[in-house]
């Protein structure tokens, strides 16, 4: 059988690009098809644009707090914020610029625009021409999941995907959907002067968080003004002349909303149309592509990756995804998935960084075995500099002090967080953290004091300590 590639990747997003370029490292052919923007959801619509818009609001705030450090200008400011989203629009742009398809072919990766349509198991059609390889990784990401409520498609809601082509800001924004993404376009769009609303079906935002680090969040967000009403449904969406009318429905009964745009945050569902993966027997659910733990799916030569397959929705579990995906698919003997060690960040204000289990996910697997060693931001002095006081470190280890999930809410959590996760890839036990020399004053000696904690707690139980204490304890007593 004569084939034009060794591997075709379908989708161009982030698993695409590193799968393609990992295939070209190992000497394969290798082409990507992409229908739209090379890049996918991260570059253009998802992770640069929304953290270029929270980068815009931290700006904003920080001017509009001058008097906080000492400063003042010439009357108040007078904050314009209608060149924001193409100060958005540009960063996309300069991201966009190191993977467009002219660098990829200079590279030596094929570039085929279109949709892609398996014809069988080593064919697909794209616009009208067909081509042919050995293996397939098919990574075609996520779209925005929209639920269905009545009057919806009546008005012109947002999602992440038309979000950032806004000319100017709204003067009011309702989020239906308190998750990662309604979160971080609440605080951007709350410290750009945009009135924000979210609405949370469950009983907090951001679920899958510690308890308590998202109840000092959420009590923060509603001290910067921005109205979190939880155990809430959205039953009817209207419009209003240039306005949407917004009925939410919680225990109390109905409350209408009035706003000028909508932003629908609730979720994602897997890109599948057009494939034609049924014809051809990649076995698919409703939540993405079936895959064994090496990214195989039921079709022995095609592999999967990234948001079509999840559970992780997020650029660096598709990256950790396509590497996988890619040795499976072009050696024998590649690794299998483990996500033992999964992190994210949700960059809200402060930031929320996760890695592992969280408390009540410890205490549910292990019991009280565990111990969590607690630090808040306020009492690091680098807090105190940088007035960034809200916060709280959790280190939770297991029984043998050895960590099993690590929890940050405050500043530059998601930078602090990495340390901690080595940590935790390689096992190292969490006191040996407090040999390390931390440069003070940063935020980093977060880790440094809770693992002082847990070296003193060492301490306290090692035998040879223990019999020190009972002896100097008789003399005390005898003493007396
Ligand atoms: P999500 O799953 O994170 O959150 C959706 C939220 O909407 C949930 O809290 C859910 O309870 C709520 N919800 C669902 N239906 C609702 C309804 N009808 N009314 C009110 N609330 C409702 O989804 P998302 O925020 O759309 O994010 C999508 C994906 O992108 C997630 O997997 C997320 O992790 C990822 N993401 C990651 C980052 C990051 O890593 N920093 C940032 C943004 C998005």
């Amino acid at each position: 059988m004569v084939f034009d590639y060794d591997l075709i990747v379908i989708g161009g997003g982030s698993g695409g690009l590193v799968a393609s370029k990992l295939a070209l490292g190992l000497g394969k052919s290798v082409a990507i098809v992409e229908k739209d923007r090379l890049g996918g959801e991260c570059t253009n619509t998802g992770c640069v644009p929304s953290k270029a818009l929270i980068k815009c609001g931290q700006v904003a705030r920080d001017a509009q707090n001058l008097n906080k450090y000492g400063l003042s200008n010439q009357g108040a400011i007078a904050l314009n914020t209608d060149k924001v989203m193409d100060h958005v629009r540009s960063i996309i742009q300069e991201v966009y610029q190191t993977h467009t398809p002219e660098k990829l072919r200079e590279t030596g990766i094929g570039v085929i625009k279109g949709a892609a349509r398996f014809i069988d198991r080593n064919t697909i059609e794209v616009g009208g021409k067909r081509v042919r390889a050995k293996k397939f990784i098919i990574t075609t990401g996520s779209s925005p999941f929209v639920p269905s409520i009545d009057g919806l498609d009546t008005v012109d809601y947002l999602t992440n995907e038309n979000l950032f082509e806004l000319d100017t800001l709204p003067e009011s924004i309702v989020i239906i959907g308190g998750g990662a993404i309604g979160a971080e376009m609440a605080c951007a769009l709350n410290n750009l002067g945009v009135k924000v609303t979210i609405v949370e079906m469950q009983d907090r935002m951001l679920v899958h968080e510690d308890e308590e680090l998202v109840e000092i969040l959420q009590a923060h967000l509603r001290e910067q003004g921005i109205t979190i009403l939880t155990n809430t449904a959205v039953v009817q969406v209207a419009k209003d002349g240039e306005r949407v009318v917004i009925t939410c429905k919680d225990e109390k009964g109905n409350q209408d909303v009035l706003t000028e745009k909508v932003l629908v945050a609730v979720g994602r569902q897997p890109n599948l149309d057009g494939l034609n993966l049924d014809g051809i027997g990649v076995k698919t659910n409703k939540r993405g592509i079936e895959t064994n733990n090496k990214l195989q799916t039921s079709v022995p030569n095609i592999y999967a990756c990234g948001d079509v397959v999840g559970p992780y929705q997020f650029s660096h579990m598709a990256f950790y995804q396509a590497v996988i995906a890619g040795r499976n698919a072009l050696f024998p003997f590649g690794p299998k998935l483990n996500y033992d060690n999964v992190i994210w960040c949700t960059f809200t204000g402060p930031e929320l960084a996760h890695a592992g289990l969280t408390e009540q996910e410890a205490r549910k697997k292990f019991g009280d075995s565990i111990q969590v060693f607690r630090k808040p931001y306020s009492e690091l002095d680098r807090s105190k500099t940088d007035d960034t006081m809200v916060g709280l470190g959790k280190f939770i280890c297991d029984k043998s002090g050895r960590l099993i999930g690590v929890q940050i809410l405050g500043a530059r959590a998601g930078e602090v967080i990495h340390e901690v996760q080595l940590g935790k890839y390689y096992n190292i036990k969490f006191a040996k953290f407090y040999n390390v020399i931390h440069a003070y004053p940063t935020y980093s000696e977060l880790v440094w004091h809770a693992a002082r904690m847990a070296y003193v707690e060492g301490l306290k139980n090692h035998p040879v300590v223990k019999i020190a204490n009972k002896i100097s304890g008789l003399f005390r007593s005898k003493k007396k």
